[in-house]
């Protein structure tokens, strides 16, 4: 009998390994960089813990060289959508009735396993798949999965602790049952650890999934579905399902058990899902819980206060690593007029070591974007960005897809605050600049403030504390994540809950306990010890 209360304490975040040359972690990357350019794998559909191939097949490529089949992978139809659901449903009484302790167990296994035994292969499938240099990867694909799944079971265990007051007449207790039905989650290319997340925190709390990867990271998720199968994860939990998107919420969508939606990617297709599900409520045995992290135009804005080498580092770090396509990667920037040759002539001396490259090789901080389509876009928005008057591109603004889809660091300086690619969402290496007069700070704050429907992350950089103040202030709906004196990405689990609002999401905080509370419908009890008989009340005499 297991009758102990047991908490998880508050881990400490993963180590970042550094992969110096000559270190045992760098031969044992590299071997396996070698081992899985070399092999073509067969990603299968997994469905109640059984591998199903439908004939039905694409191929996964490296972003860097689009020639190399990494994988090929079979995609699901309406029949095998339906599977999944059936199979997540069946799966979910023995499940959510295991003792949470257990669940986290299997979630704390599958971290250290990550830690240990598959760090080389989730680092190096992230790293071929979705073009990712290793320090991107390991920080990514190895620590904040790890962390994801060591924090959430710590929060969980402060969430069941919560328990409403009783006296000596009753007893109250709060019963934090998992949502009634299947979750459907939905994963991004980006972020190999979002796909982990979407998962296992709904998994955590008692649910099951039916599990909708983004097919340019199929590589790196299909690593994960089998290392959670090795951790113990039982058939069912999770449902790994492959395959076009509109297809499968075309069921999903219109069954009476989907209990929510754990979404991250655009706000177009979020968009999507929600009128679908607003479209089919009558069909539904519950309101759908609906959490989706969206897209981003995320900002950087300096005082005159501000030191340039600090700026221009904080812009070329955080608007070009991975290539940009981080929603929280910084497309915009407000400099004053003072600071702007001083950080212009950095942010050009930075540049002129990042040379685009090869995951495998090592000197290269940034490589190839995810695929055609992401490469025709970006290179749209930079092409029309150089027949505005008054635009400047400064730097960059070539791209070359002949072996790989490589866009150079590209900076825009725009004499208009309000021109496209200081509003739009680009999701690649492209920042523009908007320089503006000193003595009109806090009417540039508004400016930044008005000019974008997103509201995800952003950064002021100031040493004057009243200047600093006001910018957190007129700030404070334009990101949901807002650094001071840093660089707007790089969210830690359990030090910065991600998420932000207006069109950037619900806000649902990835990385804390909030997240966790929306995969739970509490239910209240109150036993009364010794109920009362007769109607009146005293004041009735
Ligand atoms: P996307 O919206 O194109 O795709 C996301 C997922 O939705 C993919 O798995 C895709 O196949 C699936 N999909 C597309 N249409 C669908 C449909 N009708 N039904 C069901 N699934 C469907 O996004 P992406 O290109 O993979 O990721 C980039 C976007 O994600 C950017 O906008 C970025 O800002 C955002 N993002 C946000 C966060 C955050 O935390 N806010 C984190 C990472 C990425």
């Amino acid at each position: 009998m297991n009758n102990a209360i047991y908490n998880f304490r508050e881990p400490v975040n993963e180590p970042v390994y550094d992969w110096s040359k000559g270190s045992v972690e760098r031969e044992m990357i590299e071997k396996e960089l070698r081992e899985q350019e070399n092999k073509i794998v067969d990603i299968p559909l997994i469905i109640g813990g059984k591998e199903i191939r439908t004939g039905i097949t694409g191929k996964i490529t490296k972003p860097t060289d689009h020639g190399h089949v990494l994988a090929t992978w079979h995609m699901a139809t309406e029949k095998e959508a339906g599977l999944a659901i059936e199979a997540a449903l069946k799966a979910k009484d023995a499940w959510m009735n295991l003792a949470w302790m257990e669940r986290a167990a299997i979630m704390n296994r599958a971290a250290e396993l990550i830690s240990k035994r598959y760090r080389y292969v989730i680092n190096a499938s992230t790293m071929l798949g979705q073009g990712k240099s290793i320090h991107q990867a390991e920080i990514d694909a190895a620590c904040e999965i790890i962390d994801f799944l060591r924090f959430n079971s710590h929060f969980a265990s402060v969430i069941y602790r919560e328990q409403p007051l009783s006296d000596n007449q009753s007893i109250n207790r709060i019963e934090y049952r998992p949502l009634e039905g299947f979750v459907f989650t939905v994963s991004p290319f980006n972020f190999t650890s979002i796909a982990a997340n979407l998962n296992t925190s709904v998994a955590l709390m008692g649910n099951t999934t039916v599990w909708k990867p983004a097919t340019t990271s199929l590589l790196s998720s299909y690593y994960l579905m089998k290392i959670f199968m090795e951790a113990g994860l039982p058939d069912g939990v999770i449902n790994f399902l492959p395959g076009q998107g509109q297809l499968i919420s075309s069921v999903v969508l219109k069954h009476p058990d989907l209990a929510g939606i754990h979404f991250t990617g655009s706000n177009a297709t979020f968009n999507t899902l929600w009128k679908q599900v607003s479209e089919n409520l009558a069909l539904y045995r519950s309101y759908p819980r609906l959490v989706g992290e969206t897209g981003g135009k995320d900002f950087i804005f300096a005082h005159n206060s501000a030191v340039p080498a600090e700026l221009a580092t904080a812009i070329v770090r955080g608007a070009f690593e991975y290539q940009g396509q981080k929603c929280s990667a910084a497309s915009r920037a407000y400099i004053p007029a003072s600071l702007w040759p001083a950080t212009r002539d950095q942010i050009l001396d930075m540049l002129a070591d990042v040379v685009p490259g090869d995951v495998t090789d090592f000197s290269c901080q940034v490589n190839a974007v995810i695929d055609e389509k992401a490469f025709d876009t970006i290179m749209g928005y930079i092409n029309r960005a150089r027949e505005v008057p008054g635009t400047e591109i400064i730097t960059g603004g070539r791209g070359d897809k002949s072996k790989g889809w490589f866009i150079e660091p590209t900076v825009i300086v725009t004499p208009d605050p309000h021109s496209v690619t200081m509003e739009e969402e680009i999701f690649g290496p492209v920042m523009t600049i908007y320089v503006y007069p000193d003595d009109k700070y806090s009417e540039t704050l508004a400016i930044c403030d008005a000019t974008s429907p997103y509201g995800l992350t952003g950064s002021i950089f100031s040493n004057d504390k009243y200047a600093m103040i006001e910018a957190c202030r007129k700030l404070r709906y334009a990101a949901g994540n807002f650094y001071i004196n840093d660089k707007p990405t790089g969210a830690m689990v359990g030090q910065q809950p991600f998420g932000g609002s207006r069109a950037s999401g619900t806000n649902d905080k990835a990385g804390s306990y909030l997240n966790l509370t929306r995969w739970v419908s509490p239910r209240t009890v109150k036993e009364t010890l010794i109920p009362v008989t007769g109607f009146r009340y005293p004041y009735m005499d």
